[in-house]
């Protein structure tokens, strides 16, 4: 065997190991048991397809290569360092970064093969360049809505949907001509920068409230990019990866859809997320029961079983270690205490779970909404940690609510409701939660955390 022979088995031995660890990654990332070891899996993977593409032939000098590491990893590292609230406008940056580097590879590809390019290979470099570039002007406008230095209302207008789809057509057309006449070089920018106005104009009209689901979305475009980029640069590692991150992008914007009762078009030409100004008007009037952290830490003393709902505002006061603190105290006084989970709780899927791992809450403990809702009634309190749109009964009995027809986790049904939150402000949603004025709801007003600890330290002085 060759020297040229032998280095190219043993890259493509490393390719293969490294799409298969890919797969288990995604495999073992569907339970939480699981989930670490599948962050390693997906690491290790990644670092073999990175070592077997710099043991490629053609490569000469690796001075360029050694720049660009330093230069991504200077980027990437305190990118990774982010707060967990900011990790879906963070990924959203790395689908643009992704993006972008596919569709220079595919021009770069292109400007060298011209006119020799087969139908074939044009067909997939056009669709490496078209899906590559609207998804890079798409995500940065999706991270800008997220991080709020871009308007979080969607903007629309009318014939609005019809002008964004023929940027979208005109770049197809041209695309089609560039198959059948593969010498038109002259015609590839436009083919790039129609696609980038079009990702631009198709996420104005969305709301910051669909942004974790359209950056899901976005996830899965990127993903059939570098799988079409696979095809041009006969890459079977690049195929496998970006076929994964294309399906399971698009599975999770099913699933998250589902979640929020929406369908597709309905995110993608909804413009929902507008503040429902008219419902949160009505608040003020109405009485509501609150309770001091002794008055709570006395209830839950007394109570056989809590459920606690974490969302968002757990999230955001970090409050998920002191709530620990809470399970252990109620578990040692014999109080069977358990965690309702709603699959879009907080803002990206699996927050809470990460959270709560995070603060070592045994995952025998954690319970999804569909298994949890019908144990409601049964339950002496339901202690809701910062969430609000997830525990909104008129997403079961207002049909005219924006949120109406949203699953939710059923704690008006539990025998007393407790709610921690700072102040009567809706949740992301923008609506109003008719759950605060129940004759059996105590609103908890402060910070999570502080008020959480609050309980704790009445309940272990009052041993
Ligand atoms: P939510 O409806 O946004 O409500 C969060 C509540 O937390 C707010 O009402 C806020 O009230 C309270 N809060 C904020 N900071 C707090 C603090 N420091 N201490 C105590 N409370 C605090 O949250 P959710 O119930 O978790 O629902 C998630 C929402 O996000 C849903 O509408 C869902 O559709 C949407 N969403 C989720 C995802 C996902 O993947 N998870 C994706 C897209 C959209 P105060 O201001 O009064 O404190």
């Amino acid at each position: 065997m060759t020297d040229f022979a032998g280095n190219q088995l043993i890259i493509e031995v490393v390719y293969l190991v490294a799409s298969a660890l890919f797969i288990l990654s995604l495999k073992w990332l569907s339970s939480p048991t699981t989930a670490r070891r599948g962050v390693r899996a997906g690491e290790i993977g990644m670092v073999l397809a990175i070592a077997g593409t710099l043991m490629h032939h053609g490569i000469v000098d690796y001075k360029w290569i050694v720049i660009a590491l330093v230069l991504g990893s200077g980027i990437g590292i305190p990118l990774g360092l982010v707060h967990m609230t900011a990790v879906p406008q963070r990924t959203a940056l790395s689908h643009a970064f992704g993006a972008l580097c596919v569709t220079l590879v595919g021009s770069a590809e292109f400007y060298l093969r011209s006119p020799d390019v087969s139908r074939f290979m044009m067909s997939v470099l056009s669709m490496e360049v078209i899906l590559g570039s609207l998804t890079f002007t798409g995500s940065l406008m999706a991270a800008g809505k997220l991080q709020e230095i871009l308007p979080q209302r969607p903007l629309t207008y009318k014939g609005q949907n019809l002008v964004n789809l023929s940027f979208l057509v005109i770049a197809i057309g041209i695309a089609v001509y560039l198959v059948l006449h593969p010498g038109a070089k002259q015609l590839f920018p436009a083919m790039i920068v129609i696609p980038l106005i079009f990702g631009v104009l198709m996420i104005v009209p969305i709301g910051g409230a669909d942004m974790p689901t359209v950056i899901s979305l976005l996830n899965s475009y990127a993903g059939l990019s570098a799988a079409a980029m696979g095809f041009v640069l006969d890459s079977k590692l690049l195929i496998i990866a970006g076929a994964l991150d294309g399906s399971s992008g698009f599975i999770l914007s099913v699933i998250m859809s589902k979640a929020m009762n929406r369908s597709f078009t309905n995110v993608l030409f909804g413009a929902f997320g507008q503040v429902q100004a008219s419902t949160a008007g009505a608040t003020e009037e109405r009485p509501v029961h609150s309770a001091t952290p002794e008055e709570a830490a006395g209830i839950l003393a007394a109570a056989n079983s809590v459920v606690i709902v974490p969302g968002y505002g757990m999230a955001v006061a970090q409050a998920q270690h002191k709530v620990r603190e809470l399970y252990d105290v109620l578990t040692k006084r014999g109080v069977n205490v358990r965690f309702a989970i709603h699959p879009v709780a907080g803002r990206m899927p699996g927050h809470m779970n990460v959270l709560l791992a995070e603060a070592d809450i045994p995952y025998d403990r954690l319970t999804e909404m569909d298994d949890i809702n019908g144990d409601f009634p049964q339950t002496d309190v339901a202690l809701v940690i910062g969430a609000n749109d997830v525990t909104n009964p008129a997403a079961r009995t207002d049909s005219g609510s924006p949120i109406y027809g949203m699953p939710i986790l059923d704690v008006d049904k539990a025998r007393t409701v407790m709610v921690i939150k700072r102040s009567m402000s809706p949740g992301f949603a923008g609506v109003d939660n008719p759950l605060y004025y129940m004759d059996k709801t105590l609103m908890l007003f402060g910070d999570a955390k502080s008020f959480v600890n609050s309980i704790v330290h009445e309940l272990n002085g009052a041993h």
